[in-house]
């Protein structure tokens, strides 16, 4: 079919790098890739359109040429058909727990990064509670060493703000560091929190350095004074056992008065946070406030567990479901979809924390012995897209969650995140709709109460990674190619 003028002019303008001649359409330097024919997710517009890869970057994103498979360009080396399916940028999952080093029990970054591209996702960030934790720039150097050319994802690490690491934070940040992580109660691998003078001064040294601090915020004198009342005599009488216990011993003002207070000494410091795993209806109000107050640079994160479970829902499945902080009320999944809707919130993060299965039973018949936290980085996409089916999320809003948020929170943004030209070729391909079989989980340890209770809303045709197939057919594709993004 020959193109129309209009539309020979409009790829003109639209390529960067691949010229254009003559009567007929066609490229004096063949691209390597044609993702042709599928409905394609750009910061602008959802269109049917063709993305074009050369040497790792989207040079072109073209209308589709009509129903046919017939790519705009007739000179890709290679033709993904993506007809009837979505294309959208890899997802950057910016909070994930790849359990490396010293925990490799519990997951290894080989299944980590292949659960990853199996779930559409192409970057991630790692965090630094592992044993010894990632608090030093020799540690974090290791790190980085320790994943080189096993990684099928991208990754960021980041550096620990713990109590007495005040001086790490520069070193860290010149080793590569893409952010900070701070913990403001206790958990897995635990990191001593710093006192809030110590918070102060460490995130006036991250403004310094430029670096964003993602907090996990909850107060942990709130948590060990609520497990006090519930373990003394005439305490509540909740069955130690059960999910609910987990809820009573993690408050939502845990959370609300860690929020409000490491707001309000960034603000002081002019440093740039992102509230990890918000959980309470109160957590976002006061994230609303603040955004709405315009002194901090302060991004809201939500996790695809407390947005698509409450606690009640989850209580049959106990510790499965168990994790920090815990799965809360209908009203507050109601407050976080509000959240998301107005922007309060600017990110979705799987906070993908695999433990053994032995570590998740309740010992001795108390929840307090089973481990928080499940696996999550294959499901996030997948579950959020049969979120937008349900109509309760629209396609672009989503992306903006899973890629576009995540990618400008650290400095990705605009190579991550965006299917755009000049970005980098990580590209999933999604059929839309439940997919026909449970699809293979890949974590080493992949249970989840999502994967229980949730149905997946879109299956994984293909995954790419700087234009070439990690993932297709149900499988990972050649060798790792997974690269460190240093900050
Ligand atoms: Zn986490």
């Amino acid at each position: 079919m020959a193109p129309r003028k209009g539309r020979r002019t409009q790829r003109r303008d639209l390529l960067q790098g691949v010229s254009w001649t003559g009567g007929d359409v066609w490229c004096h330097e063949p691209v390597d890739l044609a993702v042709a024919g599928g409905t394609v997710v750009t910061p602008t517009a959802i269109t049917r359109a063709d993305v074009f890869v050369a040497a790792g970057r989207i040079v072109a994103v073209l209308p589709a040429a009509g129903e046919a498979l017939a790519p705009s360009c007739p000179r890709a080396r290679r033709t993904l058909d993506a007809r009837g399916c979505l294309v959208l940028p890899g997802a950057v999952d910016a909070h994930v727990h790849f359990r490396e080093p010293g925990l490799a029990h519990k997951e290894d970054w080989e299944h980590a990064s292949l659960a990853a591209i199996a779930g559409g996702v192409t970057t991630v960030l790692d965090m630094p509670n592992v044993v010894p934790p990632t608090s030093t720039a020799a540690r974090l150097a290791a790190k980085a060493a320790l994943v080189a050319g096993r990684s099928r994802c991208h990754f960021a690490l980041y550096g620990a703000m713990a109590a007495g690491g005040l001086d790490e934070l520069a070193p860290m940040a010149s080793a590569g560091a893409r952010g900070f992580k701070v913990f403001l109660g206790e958990t897995t691998a635990s990191l001593p929190a710093p006192d809030d003078g110590e918070l102060l001064q460490a995130l006036a040294r991250a403004a310094d350095l430029g670096l964003r601090t993602m907090v996990h915020a909850e107060n942990g004198g709130v948590l060990r004074a609520s497990v006090a009342r519930l373990v003394a005599p005439g305490g509540p009488g909740c069955d130690p056992a059960s999910l609910a216990w987990h809820g009573l011993a993690r408050p939502p003002v845990a959370e609300v008065e860690a929020v409000a207070r490491v707001c309000l000494l960034a603000a002081s410091a002019r440093a740039a946070l992102s509230i990890a795993h918000l959980s309470t209806a109160g957590a976002v109000a006061e994230v609303r406030r603040r955004k709405a107050a315009g002194d901090l640079d302060v991004r809201g994160e939500a996790c695809p567990h407390h947005l698509l479970l409450t606690a009640d829902q989850a209580a049959t499945l106990g510790a499965l479901a168990k994790v920090n902080p815990p799965l809360r009320s209908a009203a507050d999944v109601d407050a976080l979809w509000a959240g998301l809707a107005d922007g309060t919130i600017d990110t979705v993060g799987s906070d993908h924390a695999p433990h053994a299965s032995a570590e998740k039973e309740p010992e001795g018949g108390k929840i307090t012995g089973a481990a928080s936290g499940f696996a999550g980085v294959q499901n996030t996409v997948t579950l959020l897209l049969a979120a937008v089916a349900a109509g309760r999320l629209s396609l672009r809003r989503m992306v903006e969650l899973c890629a576009e948020g995540p990618a400008r929170a650290w400095g990705l943004w605009p190579r991550k995140g965006a299917l755009a030209v000049g970005a980098d070729a990580d590209i999933a391909v999604w059929r839309p709709g439940p997919p026909p079989a449970p699809p293979r989980q890949w974590s080493l340890h992949p249970d989840s109460p999502l994967t229980r209770l949730r149905r997946p809303g879109g299956a994984l045709v293909a995954t790419l990674l700087d234009g070439e197939v990690v993932f297709a057919g149900d499988r990972p594709v050649g060798p790792p190619r997974g690269r460190w993004l240093r900050g």
